[in-house]
């Protein structure tokens, strides 16, 4: 899915004096990283302009500096001339703060996202171009084709979102452009050992989570996965970023499709699926998530699913290697 340009992003920016940047719900290295990084270079290639970052980071990521702006002080003239834009989401639902832009008071929204998903929201701009590893990428390539000024701190960003939702540069999305955007970032500055050891250093709690979730997986033809339920949570304590981790199962002997099902705080559960091959996302939309190939999520509120959506990725994995063959 392709939709506007560079460009459409970087006119709609200039026509407008303040800037609202939004992350999704649950978030992770892209949606900040993309938020901070594009709301940074705004800053530096346009002082005039006010950026505000509405959000919450839920103190993932906190080697980087993710602090929101408290949206109660915000007052009438900040919304004068005001662009929203969405970075890695679309659908109002996925979106952190939501109720600011549902309140009609931001002038026009815009939309910069490499997810494939329909919007609830009238964006009035949009650049989605599902071919990108992140929406980080996105934000990388647009300051680069916009020749804008990068600093440290921006690159930092920016560099964290793609290398982090690219898996390490390891999935299929990770093209030539990838390593040109992230290449490009080096030149100013930009210190990837700092936040590859920032991002490969694991706490007890996790290694203990690891042999855990190692020691009591299920597997099903080529399926692996492990319902992280509230008694770990509890027991290891585990924050939300250390319970979420579905690539503890990646690539295991022949397997293709690796899921990790969390209990939520509010009772739901939440879905991830990972796969190398066969589409996930075609799972992730019957239970009425989304997301990309090889990366999809949902929410189910029941246990019982689970059986059935194993049943679901050992078709899919079927139907895959018969395709394939
Ligand atoms: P996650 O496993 O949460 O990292 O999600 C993987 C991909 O699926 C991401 O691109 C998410 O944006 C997308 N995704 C996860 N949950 C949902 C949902 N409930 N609705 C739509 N997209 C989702």
């Amino acid at each position: 899915m392709k939709k506007g340009t560079y460009n459409t992003i970087k006119n709609a920016i200039e026509m407008h004096d303040n800037i609202f940047i939004f992350h999704h719900i649950r978030p992770d290295g892209d949606c900040l990283g993309s938020q901070f990084g594009l709301g940074e270079l705004i800053k530096l290639n346009y002082p005039k302009k006010k950026v505000f970052y509405i959000g919450d980071s839920k103190g993932i990521l906190s080697f980087l500096d993710f602090t929101h702006y408290d949206e109660s002080k915000l007052t009438e003239k900040d919304f004068k001339n005001s662009l929203g834009i969405v970075v890695d989401a679309s659908s109002s639902d996925r979106l952190e703060k939501k109720e600011l832009i549902l309140s009609g008071k931001i002038s026009a929204m815009a939309r910069l996202d490499h997810h494939p998903n329909g919007a609830d929201i009238d964006y009035k701009y949009n650049w989605i171009d599902a071919s990108y590893a992140a929406a980080a990428e996105m934000v990388g390539y647009l300051a680069m084709k916009a020749k804008w000024k990068i600093d440290a701190h921006a690159a930092e960003y920016i560099y964290t979102g793609i290398y982090t939702d690219s898996g390490r540069f390891f999935y299929s999305d990770t093209s030539k452009r990838t390593f040109v955007v992230a290449a490009h970032l080096m030149k100013y500055g930009l210190n990837i050992h700092k936040i590859h050891q920032e991002l490969s250093g694991k706490t007890m709690k996790e290694i203990k989570f690891h042999g855990e979730v190692l020691s009591n997986f299920e597997s099903k033809e080529k399926v692996i996965w492990y319902y992280v339920k509230n008694d770990v949570i509890e027991k290891l304590n585990l924050s939300y970023e250390e319970a979420n981790q579905v690539n503890i199962l990646a690539n295991i002997e022949d397997n293709r499709i690796w899921i990790f099902f969390i209990d939520q705080p509010d009772g739901e559960i939440r879905v991830r699926l990972r796969s190398n091959g066969p589409k996930v996302n075609l799972i992730g939309r019957e239970y009425g998530g989304g997301g990309h190939d090889n990366a999809s999520g949902a929410m189910i509120s029941d246990p019982a699913l689970i059986p059935e959506i194993v049943e679901k990725a050992i078709k899919l994995i079927k139907d895959f290697e018969n395709e394939n063959r």
